[in-house]
């Protein structure tokens, strides 16, 4: 039995912050304002899982108003929601993502990227798609104040895997 799902994040972009994205730090000088370490990447994965199992949204089950969650590595959530997939009986197939984000260029970081998730998601780094596209300088990402990115995910009974 198979159960498909769709995640989206976005968050806002400032000067001095930190940013992660896919579980790996991004050299730069700006970085997602956020309540967690703003990893817009692994928020839509962990969604776009939720999803898949009709089990709500990041917000439902991470709420920002718990200080529990405050600066949290979002590696740390991204485990936790395996944790709601595993207990259901459920495995990946494959993830596929779209991150989009004017500047710096990520594609330098795809590989680590994809091997820190796969490692959390118990899958190899060749079912995880990681694709990045700029807003070709429209809109708010365009114009460097914010990231958004985007995930579908397969799921399968982990019986039939
Ligand atoms: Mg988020």
């Amino acid at each position: 039995m198979y159960r498909i799902g769709h995640g989206y994040d976005v968050h806002a972009l400032s000067e001095g912050l930190p940013l992660w994205i896919g579980g790996v730090k991004i050299e730069c000088s700006f970085g997602a304002v956020a309540h967690s370490d703003g990893d817009v990447l692994i928020h839509a994965i962990c969604d776009s899982l939720m999803g898949a199992l009709s089990l709500g949204d990041i917000g439902k089950h991470f709420p920002d108003t718990s200080y529990e969650f405050k600066n949290i590595d979002s590696k740390i959530l991204l485990e936790r929601t395996m944790s709601l997939v595993k207990a259901r009986g459920y495995a990946i197939v494959n993830v596929d993502c779209t991150l989009a984000l004017e500047a710096p260029k990520i594609g330098p970081y795809n590989s680590h990227m994809r091997d820190v998730l796969s490692a959390i998601m118990s899958i190899s780094p060749d079912d995880i798609s990681i694709k990045a596209t700029t807003r070709e300088g429209l809109g708010f990402v365009g114009r460097k104040e914010g990231v958004e990115a985007w995930s579908v995910v397969l799921l399968k009974k982990s019986n039939l895997l």
